[in-house]
């Protein structure tokens, strides 16, 4: 948006990254072309020398996928941002940009599981450190800093308890030792949860999640703060060579501008699913940051706008219980991944956390009844009367 005049949140979604074009479209166009034709050698030798500005090959800039980050930098109140093939895309360049042998990176146990894994996995080749500790504890990235660390990265909310770490606390500790703090922001999203107004300093996201949310797109982005971070992080994504191409990054825009009603109705469906579930004989437990009972609930009304579409459960009869819900639902889809449209249901132990074994689910926290609902947009009535069939068949 080119005037002054700051406009809502709900209407940034709408109208931001539209840039102008030479055909004046209201919606950018799809620049579906790997490269851009050079007038002269000296305009090829100029654009390369950073002389003058313009597109050169669709892996180091393309408008599409500019229009694109413009609009998730402003969601952020970030500076620029870089769209990437997937989220792990986004968080594998994160670590090569910001990270050398010798460094030491704190991270949330309960971070997705893959970003833990590639740093415990594949940093570790390269003599990078990890200490992955319960970031939503008070005092624990305190306790795991030490003089090298380079990064605290923190997810939150995390899967699969809900855990929500304190934003604020842990830039302050991140920032009293030189490091850098990086927050995955994917389970919230900028219409719940602005992570830079809490002294983050790089957001990534997994776009496939709530950005896009059409389940239709793999994609990821990281947003920062200034224009050195953005040429270094971007001349590292050029090597990386992750970037999203054309389309995807034309459909993640168009999924930008419903973000803040389908984050509202999100949020408003999980509200009602959450009283219902609490209510429900068969549950144990409801895990989701808008029950006061949650561990970090005040933490949660300080850095959440609302209370967001995730939430998970625990069944009284366990494993079979939980495995009997999932063949028992017709509404919902039984599905991993999250924030989509749709309503995903999931039950970690006889699924993404089956070949793990019970031993090892207990010891990472994962209860043997512990369902796993990302709540969509639909009528929520749909959504509950299907819960109330699909927990009926527990006998
Ligand atoms: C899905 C997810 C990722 C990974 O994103 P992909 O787009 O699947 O590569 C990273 N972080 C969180 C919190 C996620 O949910």
């Amino acid at each position: 948006m080119s005037n002054n005049k700051k406009i809502n949140f709900d209407s940034l979604c709408v109208h931001s990254g539209m840039g102008s074009y030479e055909h004046r479209p209201v919606t950018p166009p799809i620049y579906q072309t790997s490269t851009f034709k050079f007038d002269n050698a000296d305009q090829g030798a100029a654009l390369f020398k950073g002389e003058i500005e313009g597109y050169i090959y669709t892996r180091m800039l393309n408008p599409t996928i500019q229009a694109m980050e413009d609009a998730v930098a402003e969601l952020e109140g970030g500076y620029k941002s870089l769209g990437c093939a997937s989220g792990m895309a986004a968080i594998s360049a994160v670590f090569m940009a910001f990270l050398k042998a010798g460094d030491h990176v704190v991270c949330s146990k309960s971070v997705y599981g893959p970003t833990l894994t590639l740093l415990q996995n594949v940093m570790s080749k390269f003599n990078v450190e990890t200490t992955d500790v319960d970031t939503d504890i008070e005092g624990e990235i305190e306790r795991a800093i030490k003089p090298n660390t380079k990064i605290v990265y923190v997810e939150t909310p995390a899967n699969p308890m809900i855990s929500i770490t304190d934003l604020e606390k842990a830039a302050d500790v991140t920032h009293k030792n030189n490091a850098l703090l990086i927050v995955d922001n994917t389970f919230m999203s900028p219409a719940l949860q602005q992570p830079f107004n809490f002294g983050a300093d790089v957001i990534v996201h997994s776009m496939t999640k709530y950005l896009n949310g059409h389940a239709d797109v793999v994609g990821g982005i990281i947003i920062v703060k200034d224009e050195t971070t953005y040429q270094s992080t971007r001349k590292i994504l050029n090597q990386h060579g992750g970037v999203i191409d054309p389309f995807n990054a034309f459909l993640v825009h168009r999924g930008l501008k419903t973000l803040a009603v389908r984050m509202q109705k999100h949020c408003e469906n999980t509200k009602v699913v959450a009283d219902y579930l609490v209510k429900h004989p068969q549950v144990k437990y409801v895990r989701y940051p808008g029950l006061k009972d949650h561990p970090n609930y005040e933490i949660g009304l300080k850095q959440h706008k609302d209370f967001g579409g995730m939430l998970s459960f625990e069944l009284n009869d366990g494993f079979s219980a939980g495995k009997k819900v999932m063949d028992s639902v017709k509404f919902c889809t039984l599905a991993v991944s999250l924030g989509g449209v749709e309503t995903l249901i999931q039950h970690p132990a006889s699924m993404t956390h089956l070949s793990m074994g019970a031993e090892a689910r207990k010891a990472a926290g994962i209860t043997e009844g512990l369902v796993r609902l990302s709540v969509g947009i639909e009528n929520v009535s749909d959504i509950i009367e299907d819960l109330e069939q699909a927990l009926s068949k527990i006998s």
